[in-house]
């Protein structure tokens, strides 16, 4: 049987890997709808090779645009916008939805997805983040299954079927560290955006390379699990782990740890994500385990990446704190990548805002988007004000500031 695909974030580093495993199982999957932000030459070419049913862009523009390419028989195909993606996002003929948007703008088109009946690929961390508990009832209520693709969270799905679920003690949440592990916190103070964007072992988008960098991608995994297996956030630990061949693991209350290892490259969990509980023979590099036999462990360093702590303290806060959060961050590492604020101020400027943000019980999406917007405004005031201060500082002291304490 043939699994009718809609691929929500389709020309980024999730969807590109998603259309590779698709690629090679021309029998096995068919992509029905593609919809994609503004990388309209990428898209057009993704169209020409999968011919799917409906296409979607970010702007009217872009959708312009691609019909230009395209030609005037996608007249009717291509749709642009919110509105756009949430439609590739319910189209009848899809019944799997594949969800890599990057950040806050995967929350609305998903749930749509939940709403329509779809099964989840989940890759978008954001929906669980901002809104899990809505999302959580949503898919229980459609009986609809979600499937993380996120790398830990498809190791953590597939450990826990090792065992009960009410026999698992904790989640241990692996993280490689990002590129700044070694660095010292004054040296973090110099680190430049194109230093951020270099990771280890992954290669992913800007935004998310950022966020490993900061480790606020970890925090807002452990959000994300805390949602995905209905666990608190004080039995999910996060261990460092600068090899990324562990990818996370589930310990039982016998002691018992079980982990799934792997190289590190997506298509092992996206193929699992779209195949479960089949497998498939992807065809990739191996883990060589003689090549690979230092695997290490340490603990994380909350004073020097506080953002993984406001993560935890989101969490256990609750309500619209974490939608708070991740808005806040999503200003913060824009602000970072424009030069506008350093690399620790990512954090700062997190914590400013949620010290002033007022958390709501969420009652319905609309909460949650009120709690994004006035977060982004709050932290967007916060990002001014540190540039101004740094502008009176690069002025007054070359020596550079002293790092703030969040
Ligand atoms: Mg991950």
């Amino acid at each position: 049987m043939t699994l009718n695909i809609s691929l929500l974030g389709s020309t980024g580093s999730i969807g590109t890997n998603v259309l590779d495993v698709v690629r090679q199982y021309p029998g096995k999957f068919r992509i029905v709808g593609l919809a994609a932000g503004n990388n309209v030459e990428r898209l057009r070419d993704q169209v020409e090779a999968f011919n799917p049913q409906l296409v979607s862009v970010a702007t009217e523009k872009g959708a312009a645009k691609l019909l230009e390419m395209l030609g005037p028989k996608w007249r009717d195909k291509i749709v642009h916008g919110r509105q756009g993606a949430i439609a590739v996002a319910t189209l009848p003929d899809a019944t799997t939805v594949v969800s890599a948007i990057v950040g806050a703008a995967g929350l609305l088109p998903t749930l749509s997805a939940i709403e329509a009946g779809k099964h989840i690929g989940l890759a978008n961390k954001e929906t669980l983040v901002m809104a899990g508990d809505l999302v959580m009832k949503a898919a229980r209520k459609n009986k609809v299954n979600i499937l993380p693709i996120d790398s830990e969270h498809n190791a953590i799905f597939q450990a826990l079927a090792a065992g009960q679920r009410q026999d698992v003690f904790k989640i241990i949440l692996t993280a490689s560290g990002g590129p700044f592990r070694e660095k010292s916190m004054e040296e973090l103070w110099d680190v430049s955006p194109d230093q951020a964007l270099a990771h280890p072992n992954w290669e992913m988008g800007r935004k998310i390379s950022i966020d490993s960098a900061t480790l606020m991608n970890k925090g807002l995994e452990v959000i994300e699990a805390s949602w995905l297996f209905d666990i608190k956030v004080e039995d999910i630990e996060v261990v460092i782990h600068p090899q990324s061949i562990v990818h996370s693991m589930v310990e039982f209350i016998d002691g018992s740890v079980i982990s799934q290892m792997g190289v590190p490259d997506m298509r092992i969990p996206i193929a699992y994500a779209l195949s479960y509980p089949d497998r498939l023979r992807i065809n990739l590099p191996r883990l060589n385990l003689i090549k690979n036999q230092d695997l290490s462990f340490h603990a994380p360093d909350f004073k020097k990446f506080p953002a993984l702590k406001l993560a935890y303290q989101a969490c256990k806060r609750g309500g619209t704190m974490p939608a708070a959060l991740n808005a806040a961050n999503e200003i913060a590492v824009e602000a970072f990548l424009n030069g506008k604020i350093r690399f620790p101020e990512i954090a700062l400027v997190v914590a400013e805002t949620l010290e002033r943000h007022d958390p709501k019980e969420i009652k319905d999406v609309d909460t949650v988007l009120q709690a994004d917007l006035s977060a982004r405004m709050q932290a967007e005031s916060v990002v001014e004000a540190l540039g101004m201060r740094s502008r009176q500082k690069r002025g007054l002291d070359l020596a550079g500031p002293a790092m703030p304490v969040a």
